[in-house]
């Protein structure tokens, strides 16, 4: 079965044909906020954007604005104790991710997928400098706010490794979706701190939370590619017992076509 549900599902052929830096140019605003002329169709960039390279945050900022101005944090109006906020949840979240991907790294089977965790581990750990950086630039401390949403999926993650059986592609496929739930949770947060700090001209801050929105949306590239690849179609015949107690392993042309593939 495809992965309908992966949303950057439209982007894999460029993941193919290109390398990570020119891909991430082509993918980058499939999945974020739009300016505000973009914002009635928000996915209408992603198949547009072919090979064209997207403004940094502080272009489209001078764009919009009109001026490079760089405006000042207060922390005073009710945008930018939201903005705040976010990023504390933000930098809470990063570091619960960090605690997580090691142990999704051993738990994974394919060495493709406990590869991909380490490598993202490692600019995981770049996101949690970058926001320190970002807290700086307005001159706060850093500070983490707890984030039910992350705590809510890294109990899911230790569920998939729970109940899933060690050494399948099972357990690879759920790890993947659980990965791309992190993924689209951090692509949200980001796509939005982007545009709020464009709005309010914090364009160094700006250019740093867009540095990490393209890297999350790599890697949630790149988890939609893995699965897609191999691990959905060999877990798919995994599992499953027959009357007579041997594993099932029908063909698929004995699968009534109607039936879930779950
Ligand atoms: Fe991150
Ligand atoms: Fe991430």
């Amino acid at each position: 079965m495809k992965q309908t549900s992966n949303a950057t599902k439209g982007r894999k052929t460029a993941v193919n044909k290109n390398s990570a830096s020119s891909k991430t140019q082509q993918n980058r605003t499939s999945s974020r906020q739009g300016s505000a002329s973009e914002k009635s169709s928000p996915r209408a960039n992603s198949s547009s954007n072919n090979g064209s390279r997207t403004p940094s945050a502080s272009q489209k900022n001078s764009n919009q604005q009109g001026s490079n101005h760089q405006g000042s944090f207060q922390g005073e109006s009710h945008l930018e104790k939201f903005f705040l906020d976010q990023l504390q949840d933000i930098y809470y979240a990063e570091q619960k991710i960090l605690q997580n991907l090691p142990k999704m790294a051993e738990a994974a089977t394919t060495n493709e997928l406990k590869e991909a965790f380490e490598d993202h581990l490692h600019q995981t750990q770049r996101h949690v400098k970058r926001l320190e950086q970002v807290f700086k630039t307005l001159n706060q401390k850093p500070e983490g706010k707890k984030c039910e949403a992350i705590e809510g999926i890294a109990r899911e993650v230790e569920n998939i490794i729970g109940e899933t059986e060690e050494g399948t592609m099972t357990r690879d496929a759920a790890l993947i979706i659980a990965a791309q739930k992190v993924e689209h949770y951090e692509i949200a947060t980001y796509g939005g701190l982007v545009q709020l700090a464009i709005t309010m001209q914090l364009h160094d801050a700006a250019d740093l939370l867009d540095k990490t929105l393209v890297e999350e949306e790599d890697t949630d590239a790149l988890l939609t590619e893995i699965a897609e690849n191999d691990i959905n179609l060999q877990a798919e015949h995994e599992g499953g017992q027959n009357e007579s107690g041997e594993e099932n392993n029908q063909e698929d042309e004995d699968v009534d076509e109607e039936s879930p593939n779950l």
